[in-house]
């Protein structure tokens, strides 16, 4: 497993729990330092213990030397990094062509190169020209078989997965695929054999389809603002609907992590280098950079529309609950705008903080928790729904505050209990006088 960032770290403990040999080749000192010493450098919930027993069950293994990590594997899987390239959204594959590089000159017989990664359309075949032309002598196969788990339930996903997309045209490479997932096979997942085009992009339509889906909820909320209506209602009045889905329905403060954003982007570009316009997702990546860079408007705007001198409580900074992971979170233009509009902010995240600070301005106090932050604030934000802010007591929080705004960019608190606490509560979606 080339990278043991969240996809590889959580992939590679699952195929050891699977009953494989797995080694994990990281490229950075500070991560690998941290594996190869039983600590992991990430939060996701359950992955502490799946690493420790895999270790010490010698299935699992931690280093940075490629040459061994891949000598005699069946398979190697890419699982490195592919950012949006600055400037132009193209998903950036220097990491993946460098690892797929590494990867040709250190094996040494028939191997299956799996790409795990996300990665544009024809990357697949990219990667073969280039181990072809490391080695012209190797014998391998290329597959793509991009990754679906959740952050925050990444290791549930990887286990019991809606299916598993494998993406190659070599009945020998499919052979070593059906094996290493020999478990879902016994539990029935469905497994889908396409070609390598199709798995590709089966992945980023996947994306952006639920990109989209949280795009139209984020749209029909503020619809309901201006109505009357309100939004869970709708959310499920739509969503009983076997065609539309329940999941993916709730409205916030626009997408954000690591996928999302860039794989929209990443869609998009795609399109247009194809020649097929894809309008739909270009209209969802600009509603939502929209939506995230104005969501600072709507804590000015319920604070009086000057905050120079107050304080504000930020509840929440990863871009959603139970990860530490802070790429593209919707936390850094909200806090980013308070502070350049002159406010404090009091910040608390359960896992993230280490992560926000590189993200977010260095004036940002970080707090121990909820009260902490609220501590003496005039205004307090929402912005990821943890569920330890949904059990906050709104006397707790009232008594804490020295205002009574709340922006509830999540909606975890109820409408009515809040307003008999005495605040001036605002969320997404929903009646004012509810
Ligand atoms: P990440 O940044 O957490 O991990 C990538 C890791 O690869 C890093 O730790 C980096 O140091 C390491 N690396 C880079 N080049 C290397 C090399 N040559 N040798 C060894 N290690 C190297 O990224 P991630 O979130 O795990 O995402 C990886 C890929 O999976 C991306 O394409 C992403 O789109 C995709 N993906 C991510 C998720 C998710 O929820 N994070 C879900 C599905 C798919």
């Amino acid at each position: 497993m080339i990278g043991g960032g969240y996809v590889g770290l959580v992939s590679g403990a699952c195929f050891a729990e699977f009953g494989n040999d797995v080694a994990v080749v990281e490229a950075d000192p500070a991560k690998l330092a941290a594996l190869q010493e039983g600590r992991i450098p990430i939060f996701e919930p359950g992955l502490d213990r799946l690493v420790t027993e895999n270790v010490a069950a010698g299935r699992l293994s931690f280093g940075s030397d490629i040459a061994a990590a891949v000598a005699d594997a069946e398979a190697v899987f890419i699982a490195v990094g592919t950012p949006s390239r600055r400037g132009d959204g193209h998903a950036d594959l220097s990491y993946v062509y460098a690892a797929a590089e590494q990867v040709a000159r250190a094996l040494r017989g028939y191997t299956v190169i799996v790409t795990k990664s996300t990665v544009p359309v024809g990357t697949g075949r990219r990667i073969a020209q280039i181990v072809r032309d490391t080695r012209p002598d190797l014998e391998f196969d290329v597959a793509s078989n991009p990754e679906f788990l959740r952050e925050g339930s990444a290791i549930g996903d990887f286990m019991r997965p809606d299916r598993v997309v494998i993406g190659t045209e070599s009945e020998r490479a499919r052979e070593v695929m059906r094996r290493l997932y020999r478990p879902l096979f016994l539990i029935e997942a469905p497994i889908l054999f396409t070609g390598l085009e199709t798995a590709e992009l089966t992945k980023y339509a996947a994306n952006s389809f639920l990109a989209m889906k949280i795009t139209f909820i984020n749209e029909i909320a503020d619809l309901c603002e201006r109505v009357g209506a309100d939004v869970h209602d709708v959310a499920r009045g739509i969503g009983l609907d076997g065609r539309i889905g329940r999941k993916f329905l709730h409205p916030g403060p626009g997408f954000g992590g690591s996928c999302f954003p860039k794989d929209t982007l990443a869609l998009v570009r795609i399109a247009q280098d194809a020649g097929a316009a894809a309008r739909l997702v270009e209209t969802v990546v600009a509603v939502n950079d929209a939506r995230k860079a104005g969501m600072a408007m709507r804590v000015i705007a319920a604070c009086g529309g000057n905050i120079r001198g107050r304080t504000i409580a930020v509840l929440g900074l990863t871009f959603k609950p139970e990860t530490d992971d802070m790429r593209d979170s919707p936390s850094i233009p909200i806090v980013a705008r308070l502070v350049e509009d002159g406010a404090t902010v009091r910040a608390f995240d359960p896992e993230g903080t280490e992560q926000a600070r590189p993200l977010l301005p260095g004036a940002v106090q970080y707090c121990q928790d909820a009260i902490d932050a609220a501590t003496g604030a005039d205004a307090l934000v929402v912005v990821t729904e943890w569920n330890e802010f949904r059990n906050l007591a709104p006397a707790k929080l009232r008594a804490a505050m020295r205002g009574n705004v709340v922006v509830d960019l999540r909606n975890v608190y109820d409408p009515v209990a809040m307003r008999a606490e005495g605040f001036v509560y605002h969320s997404i979606g929903r009646p004012s006088t509810a």
